[in-house]
């Protein structure tokens, strides 16, 4: 029904919100519905040119003259995303650190979008902004399990929590600070330094994939002044480790060398007792990144930069007189601004807290285990048909194949071909001077089964 000319469309918050919302919801959960049985598959068929067409098709008049009303908009809208959707719940859809978010994750989602809380001051934000402080502190001590005071800021992913580790390096070393990566690190890292005005990143050749211990000495031997050097927990193009011991050692030895680790995919293996070792000396850092839309399976954005101790954090310390005048902080009222360099933010704590108390701790481990058994079990399978070859067994749930007779240029044909008909969304990562196929596993309910129609399609793709 459309709104009387002159009545405001009902509000999503409030004492009538949620019966605005309920059948709105219908709607969208119709139409998600809808969009997903259409496309049928982990994306729609056809390539960009198909698909941009269909939306063009099914939006027509961005900003229509007059309304279409609430329902119709989300109907239209809703199925054509859906439909058009590449779904990282469909067990063919695992090229990037692309989750499948919980159901419990995106219905916590839509309390914290109807409610709207902005963590920028407690006036907007008096639960959401406990909720953050509580679950912030309470993840940190995971990553920094001996330290006194560790916390946490959430970010919209590592991107951000990279920037704000080199910014807070910065602030304590001054702009001379030189960062060290391996060439295995995130391309956010260097992009951080030169964002942030520091001498252009030096980065460390990774043959093997991870940073070698004697190449960061020599490194560390002919860098004069601060260095921040940054290892990686989970490569994003192959799940790998740097040796973060030796790494946080030489750091130690060195005397101006500090540490930050870039945990965004691995981070969370620090809660599993099976796979922790592969984490061990995360909190040998000054600073980790962690995120929670990888392992984790929140609805983007969900990433945090942990530090070992609150005071850490203290160069963000910022002030707006209207949003935590010294008088109003005084006085008692939570300062939120040196939380982030954001000033609106969405509470994505909310999603994440909900999570953790829906699971548990046993249920989230649950989840990181048996999906890194995944990897490994559609490795074995890989490795044990003559049509593939694995590059190495998966250290937490990324899996480098390739067919063995394609060489670089078919198989990246082999991967745009299942893109454009819609069969399978296949990642890409060079790795020993070669291009290879990469699945990425995130979604804990695929089956063996769907391992099995993976592997068939892949045969029956490269077999033409
Ligand atoms: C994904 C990833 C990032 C970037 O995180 P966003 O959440 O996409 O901003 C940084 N570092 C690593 C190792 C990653 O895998």
């Amino acid at each position: 029904m459309t709104a009387p000319p002159g009545t405001p469309p009902p509000l999503a918050g409030g004492r009538d919100g949620a019966d605005a919302l309920r059948p709105l919801l219908g709607t969208v959960l119709e139409a998600l519905r809808t969009g997903a049985r259409q496309r049928g598959g982990p994306l729609p068929a056809g390539g960009p040119e198909a698909v941009t067409a269909r939306v063009r098709a099914a939006l027509g008049d961005v900003l229509p003259d007059r309304g279409t009303g609430d329902h119709e908009a989300l109907r239209t809208l809703v199925h054509t995303l859906a439909a058009g959707a590449a779904d990282p719940a469909d067990p063919l859809c695992a090229a990037h650190l692309h989750c499948p978010p919980l159901a419990v994750a995106a219905a916590a989602d839509l309390a914290a979008a109807a409610l709207n809380p902005s963590l920028d001051s407690w006036d907007q934000a008096p639960a959401a902004s406990a909720v953050e402080a509580l679950l912030t502190r309470a993840l940190a001590a995971e990553f920094h399990p001996a330290a006194a005071r560790p916390d946490a800021l959430v970010t919209t992913g590592g991107t951000e929590a990279n920037q704000l580790a080199l910014l807070l390096a910065r602030e304590r070393h001054g702009p001379a600070l030189t960062v060290l990566h391996g060439a295995n690190a995130h391309h956010s890292v260097p992009r951080a330094a030169w964002l942030l005005g520091l001498p252009p990143a030096r980065s460390i050749p990774t043959p093997t994939g991870t940073l070698h211990p004697a190449d960061l000495a020599d490194a560390l031997a002919t860098t004069t002044g601060p260095v921040l050097v940054t290892a990686t927990a989970g490569t994003t193009d192959a799940g790998l480790v740097d040796p973060l011991p030796e790494i946080a050692r030489l750091c130690d030895r060195h005397g101006r060398a500090e540490l930050h680790v870039d945990a965004a995919y691995g981070g969370l293996l620090a809660l599993s007792p099976r796979h922790r070792h592969r984490v061990a000396g995360l909190d040998r850092a000054r600073s980790v990144t962690v995120d929670l839309h990888k392992l984790g399976w929140q609805p983007v954005a969900a990433g945090l930069l942990t530090v070992p101790d609150t005071a850490l954090l203290a160069p963000l310390a910022h002030q707006a007189d209207y949003l935590n005048a010294t008088d109003d902080t005084d006085a008692g009222l939570p300062d939120l601004l040196g939380r982030s360099l954001r000033t609106t933010r969405r509470p994505d704590a909310l999603k994440i807290a909900v999570t953790l108390r829906s699971l548990g701790r046993d249920g989230l481990v649950r989840l990181i285990d048996h999906t890194c058994a995944l990897a490994h079990a559609l490795a074995r399978r890989l490795d044990a048909h003559p049509g593939f070859e694995v590059h190495a067994p998966p250290t937490i749930s990324t899996v480098l194949f390739r067919p063995a007779h394609a060489d670089d240029e078919q198989l990246a044909a082999l991967r745009r071909t299942l893109l454009h008909q819609g069969r399978a969304v296949l990642g890409r990562a060079r790795a020993d001077g070669r291009l290879w196929l990469k699945a990425t596993l995130l979604n804990p309910r695929t089956t063996p089964g769907d391992l099995d129609t993976l592997v068939a399609l892949l045969e029956g793709s490269t077999h033409r």
